[in-house]
């Protein structure tokens, strides 16, 4: 799915126009408890073609001085990395100081650049784009994200200008992405991997344009490493700070059914990390964490428990997710992933029938049947499996608006347990039936 980055000053209305345009999903409840995270980046859908909104500048820490750092930072990201840009400006307070900083960064980018003057409520107000075309542009769209005006003409121009998406061809082989913070050893990891003799391996195309993918067979069996190039890339020169590239992150993520969470253990584990975890999850990936750096963690019998433990508290919503303490830097337990990795496939990818997932609903229901929800008996009819990687269910029943929350994470641990998935995302859905 392409990925259009908006950019843009706080308040200019980012988040009221990705409610405008978000498709709306309906009550898909996967097992993480109730979290709900800001939403910086939303997947939308215009006519017939899917796309990610991305808010890239709610993603870095804010600066005492918001061009030098936040805003530019903001825009290179998304120029570098998006398959679209938006820059969002405010119309109702116009022409701001950065504005024309802003559009001198994006001239001569080789990549759809749209202008977008937003809350122009009605075509009479459109008088307020006359100060903007003094910004050197004579090309912006007035749009109103609170009330709809100029968003259909904007949006088929948006959707005209992306690249087409390019699904990825099917093949055999185990999709692995790499995400984490920065500096955590990322790319030591794949070096150390790629480095392994016994690993055959070559570079390959990503389907996707620029994406520079990595196989390496293990055994008898292929994977293959998604966007590793720009991983490898980085190499000991760059010596400027790199901030964490979210549309990097998820270009990945929606091209792998694993993603390897890596960790700095030395450092121990932060709230960043857990972020980049709920993104994997986000996406529907299946997961393994790596605590990393082990060689030069302190530890006693007890360390790597004590390691487990936390993770799985801070991170509950990814309970299923198997971690593993590792070294990239001398190779300890490097060879073990491969092992996790197939593990979580074979759940990632599993399909039950249907005779089977009923059993599994009936039975639950047996032991612990739901209680009356706002005055409603509930009946369960019938469920199947409407999709594999991650396997999804979709359950028939009269009230699902009358299912409680904690009934339905309660049949999804059914599931869990009666099938042996333990260690990959599941999705269960209800749809009305009367
Ligand atoms: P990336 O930004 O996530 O790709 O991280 P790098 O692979 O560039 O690693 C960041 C730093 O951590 C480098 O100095 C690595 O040598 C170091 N490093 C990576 N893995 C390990 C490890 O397992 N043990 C130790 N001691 N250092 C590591």
């Amino acid at each position: 799915k392409p990925i259009v980055a908006v950019v843009g000053r706080p308040n200019v209305g980012k988040s009221t126009f990705f409610n405008r345009v978000t498709k709306s999903r309906d009550a898909l409840v996967d097992d993480r408890p109730g979290v709900t995270r800001d939403r910086l980046y939303r997947d939308a859908r215009w006519e017939d073609t899917e796309f990610t909104l991305i808010d890239t500048g709610g993603f870095l820490e804010r600066d005492d001085d918001p061009f030098a750092g936040h805003i530019r930072v903001q825009i290179q990201q998304a120029v570098e990395d998006a398959d679209a840009v938006i820059l969002m400006l405010d119309g109702k307070s116009g022409i701001s100081p950065y504005d024309r900083d802003m559009i001198q960064m994006l001239r001569n980018v080789y990549k759809p650049v749209l202008y977008v003057v937003n809350k122009i409520d009605g075509a009479e107000q459109e008088t307020q784009l006359a100060d903007f075309y003094s910004l050197g542009k004579d090309n912006f769209w007035p749009i109103s994200g609170e009330h709809g005006y100029g968003v259909p003409d904007f949006m088929d121009e948006l959707v005209r200008v992306l690249p087409p998406s390019e699904p990825d061809e099917p093949d055999d082989m185990i999709r692995i992405a790499v995400v984490g913070r920065p500096n955590v050893g990322k790319s030591s990891l794949i070096n150390r991997i790629l480095g392994q003799e016994r690993h055959v391996v070559s570079e390959v195309p990503g389907t996707t344009r620029d994406a520079v993918d990595s196989v390496c067979t293990v055994g008898e069996k292929q994977y293959r490493l998604v966007d590793t190039a720009g991983i490898r890339r980085k190499g000991k020169v760059s010596l400027k700070i790199e901030k964490f590239s979210i549309i990097k992150a998820f270009k990945s993520l929606d091209r792998c059914d694993v993603a390897l969470v890596v960790i700095d253990a030395h450092e121990g584990i932060t709230d960043q990390d857990i972020t980049v975890a709920g993104y994997a999850q986000d996406r529907g990936c299946g997961c393994v964490f790596l605590l990393n750096k082990w060689d030069i963690v302190e530890k006693d019998h007890n360390t790597t428990k004590r390691y487990y433990e936390e993770l799985r508290m801070r991170s509950k919503f990814l309970s299923f997710a198997p971690a593993l303490t590792i070294s990239a830097l001398t190779g300890t337990r490097v060879h073990k992933i491969f092992r996790l990795v197939d593990e979580v496939y074979r759940q990632y990818s599993t399909r039950i029938g249907t005779g089977q997932i009923n059993r599994i609903i009936e039975r639950a229901i047996e032991k612990n049947e739901p209680s009356l929800h706002l005055g409603k008996r509930l009946r369960f009819y019938y469920a199947t499996q409407v999709a594999a990687k991650p396997p999804s269910f979709v359950c028939f029943v009269n009230y699902p608006e009358a299912v409680h929350f904690s009934y339905q994470r309660y049949l999804i641990n059914q599931i869990r347990e009666e099938a042996g998935l333990d260690k990959t995302p599941i999705q269960l859905k209800l749809r009305q039936r009367t």
